[in-house]
């Protein structure tokens, strides 16, 4: 007798190498899922629960390959559990027991959004305490294979004398008030380097003068400059640059997550945003 084939599994990670000469660049998009998995069991429903997307996100991106870049995308929503995390960002609070592993909770966290969310925008995103079972299951289906892929992507772009890679997002007109930070203007882009130290000045520039050109406000690390994904791959007396890219929602969808006219304009800034990176990589190369 002929065992079944098993069900296919679910795509957890996307993952679109170069489509042409590939360069030492890598594009990855943490929070663009929207597929969620039958045991998340929240509260919240719908739009409440899907304003933690950076929805399409990684369409807006969708062009890296052309230049050279590897593109990978979580398909998990960010709301399950959250790849821009360090494991150790553990919110005891939303769990039923001690958690056996380090616990090291950031600022966020203190915010109701760490390694797994506690809160959305204030409120509870669950009813029920969840099992240290329950999240390690999350770790283990989603985020390892999230880091797998792009640690891969980011090892083979170290095959170069040096490399570039973009963690890229979308942020809410509410981001301050959301980080507790006091009223101020909110750029359309915000790059984040850790504050000047996660790449070298001409990458940074670069992307910074293209959108500008492009029509469009950009800050630098106000109010976001990156977290450890970026710590850990951005460092530049090695080689290695690595830049957060924020993008504000409303510049490119409406408040039920739908596209508007100005998705097309800022896909085609961004494209030219990475033209103008795969331009400065190659004469780098080069040179
Ligand atoms: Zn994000």
């Amino acid at each position: 007798m002929i065992a079944p084939e098993p069900a296919p599994e679910p795509t957890i990670v996307s993952v679109t190498p170069p489509r042409r000469a590939a360069l030492p660049i890598v594009v990855d998009s943490p929070h663009s899922g929207t597929r969620y998995p039958a045991d998340f069991d929240a509260a919240l429903q719908g739009l409440a629960l899907r304003q933690a997307e950076d929805t399409w996100v990684h369409e807006l991106y969708a062009s890296a390959p052309e230049h050279g870049a590897t593109l990978i995308a979580a398909e998990f929503p960010r709301a399950y559990i959250d790849p821009n995390r360090s494991l150790h960002d553990i919110d005891e609070e939303l769990l039923s027991q001690p958690w056996p592993g380090v616990v090291s909770p950031s600022r966020k966290t203190e915010l109701g959004a760490g390694l797994v969310w506690r809160l959305m925008a204030g409120q509870p995103l669950y009813r029920r305490s969840l099992s240290v079972e329950e999240v390690q299951r999350r770790i283990d289906t989603c985020w390892r294979p999230y880091h797998a892929a792009l640690q891969d992507a980011l090892d083979a772009a170290a095959q170069w004398p040096q490399r570039w890679h973009l963690n890229v997002h979308s942020m809410p007109d509410n981001s301050r008030s959301r980080l507790g930070l006091p009223d101020a203007p909110l750029a359309d882009v915000v790059l984040g380097d850790l504050d000047g130290t996660t790449a070298d000045e001409t990458t940074v520039a670069l992307i910074e003068d293209s959108l500008r050109h492009s029509g469009y406000s950009v800050a630098r690390n106000d109010p976001f400059k990156g977290v450890e994904i970026i710590r850990a791959s951005g460092q530049p007396a090695r080689g290695w640059h690595a830049l957060q890219i924020e993008v504000r929602r409303p510049l490119y969808m409406d408040e039920q997550l739908q596209k508007h006219a100005g998705f097309d304009r800022l896909q085609r800034a961004l494209d030219e945003m990475l033209q103008a990176l795969a331009l400065h990589v190659r004469s780098r190369l080069a040179g």
